[in-house]
């Protein structure tokens, strides 16, 4: 993959190219531990500069939903949405609603050149929906 996208290859690069695809919309933080559980001592900054150099090259994915740090994932390409519980935090995917990328056609364009819509649904995930309110 590093390869395809014109990356050298590193150890640094595949160790967080691994984390990213062993665990989907993990943020820095947990990368970079997966990175140092099985990888041993790696600088901060090598793992941002690698994510950033990732997600320059499409091979990651980086989201950010109001309020929430940045995450990444491995799933690119097929611009599909997120839901995050408002509660915990938690993120999972969502499927466009119909077809590929419905969601590209707005109802009103105002004349731009659209190439991406991007849409966080909010709410509850199930843990936290059946959850006693304290
Ligand atoms: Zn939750
Ligand atoms: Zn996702």
């Amino acid at each position: 993959m590093l390869r395809g996208a014109a990356l050298r290859v590193t150890r640094p690069r595949i160790a967080v190219l691994t984390a990213v695809y062993d665990h989907p919309h993990a943020d820095t933080d947990s990368i970079i531990g997966v990175v140092r559980a099985n990888h041993g001592e790696v600088s901060h900054q090598a793992i941002y500069d690698v994510l950033r150099a990732l997600t320059t090259a499409g091979l990651v994915r980086r989201i950010q939903p109001a309020g929430s740090v940045a995450r990444y994932e491995s799933r690119v390409g097929d611009n599909h949405h997120h839901v995050v519980c408002r509660s915990c935090g938690v993120i999972a995917d969502a499927d466009c609603a119909v077809g590929t990328t419905p969601c590209l056609i707005a109802s009103d364009d105002h004349g731009f050149a659209i190439d991406e819509a991007e849409v966080i649904y909010w709410g509850l995930c199930p843990d936290c929906s059946t959850a006693p309110s304290t």
